[in-house]
């Protein structure tokens, strides 16, 4: 299929153009036609799947039909888990917002930050993206009304139960008219989804696009045996010797995470940490100056790591191992995206052996371990 088989305008079709997406992903192959046709949607997608677009797309489309009112209360509501997804949804919106003629207002609203300039900024939104809380937070504040929303996105809806969001779903359910058109996208299809899923949409076509095995094969898998003590000097060693120029370094907690940077620092490297008690200004820099290359290192804990659109990274490191094998393959799929294929090191101490074994079981691959007992470190 092509872009131009799936009944996006015309200007729209530049924006995907020059976006250069040559061709739809499969979700945007099945989920676009049946958005613009008004069905509700239960997707079973993960971010990398191109899911952003095939709700963003279509729902721009529809837009275009609403009569503008002077008001212009707010006509469609993307439901988010966190401020990381609000800022890169709201992003694709302002994208191919300004390819449509009557021009889209698109405004992110989350937690973490004074709530404010949020009450000015939403008036006349015709989009808005929104983690629950504060959202709840600015109707009350009287901010907004949802009466008028047509359209619910419901993105990464099993992360919003994971983080706590049903009873705040609840009552936004409650505040949002019955007749409307409702997308659910999920990476897993949990009994919370489901039930979220039963609430809140009506005879919804149901999609699921099979993730692309990861192949393992491609990555290059590196470990190193140390020890408590010389985990931090191996790390800059590593980073040093190798002249790593982007590295995401995974620690399992945010203490770790702020102490590995500041050693990072103090000893030369420029790094920065990413992790949930960072403010939200804070985590949007760091994001950014990674991702433009000017930051080598990003210290992150998973939670945070997971929902980061990156597409493409050179190097990987576990500093600490994830507890599930499964976290394994996710931090070291990083590496491994469309077609090019970087490095994965993972540090490993006497205590994490096991554990190591457990991991290169389930994902059926051996990775050797290199002994680091004799390497000279000092000055590192
Ligand atoms: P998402 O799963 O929505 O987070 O999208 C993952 C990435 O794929 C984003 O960086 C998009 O810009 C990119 N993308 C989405 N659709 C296409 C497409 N049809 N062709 C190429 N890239 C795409």
């Amino acid at each position: 299929m092509s872009f131009s088989t799936l009944g996006l305008s015309e200007s729209l079709q530049r924006g995907v153009a020059q976006q250069g997406y040559a061709d739809p992903y499969p979700i945007q192959d099945q989920a676009i036609p049946p958005i613009l046709a008004g069905r509700d949607v239960l997707g079973i997608a993960r971010t990398g799947s191109g899911k952003t677009a095939s709700f963003v797309l279509p729902i721009l489309e529809k837009l275009q039909e609403f009569t503008v009112t002077k008001k212009q209360p707010v006509r469609v509501l993307v439901v988010v888990p966190t401020r990381e997804l609000a800022a890169q949804v709201a992003e694709v919106f302002q994208t191919f917002g300004d390819f449509v003629m009557r021009g889209v207002k698109t405004v992110a609203v989350f937690g973490g930050v004074p709530i404010a300039p949020q009450l000015a900024a939403v008036r006349g939104a015709d989009v808005l993206v929104a983690t629950p809380g504060r959202l709840l937070d600015l109707v009350a504040q009287k901010a907004l009304k949802l009466s008028s929303v047509s359209i619910l996105v419901l993105d990464e809806a099993d992360k919003i139960l994971d983080l706590g969001f049903a009873d705040e779903m609840k009552q936004v359910f409650e505040l949002l008219p019955t007749v409307r058109q409702t997308i659910l996208f999920s990476a897993t299809l949990g009994d919370g989804v489901k039930a979220m899923g039963n609430n809140a949409l009506r005879d919804p076509l149901s999609i699921e696009v099979p993730e692309e095995p990861l192949d393992i094969e491609q990555i290059k898998q590196t470990a190193y045996r140390t020890t408590l003590e010389r985990k931090g000097v191996l790390l800059r060693y590593l980073i040093k010797t190798g002249k790593l120029k982007q590295v995401l370094v995974f620690v399992s907690s945010t203490r770790t995470a702020d102490n590995v940077v500041a050693k990072l620092v103090k000893n030369g490297i420029q790094a920065a940490a990413m992790h949930g008690d960072k403010s939200q200004a804070a985590r949007t820099e760091t994001l950014n100056k990674f991702k433009a290359g000017k930051l080598t290192v990003m210290v992150a804990t998973d939670l945070i790591s997971r929902g980061i659109d990156i597409q493409f990274l050179p190097h990987v490191i576990n500093f600490e191992l994830p507890r599930s094998p499964k976290d394994y393959v996710h931090r070291i799929g990083r590496t491994g995206r469309a077609a090019a294929s970087g490095e994965a090191i993972s540090l490993i101490t006497p205590d994490d052996e096991h554990h190591f074994k457990i991991i290169q079981k389930k994902m059926g691959k051996r990775v050797d371990i290199i002994d680091t007992a004799d390497l000279a470190l000092t000055g590192y």
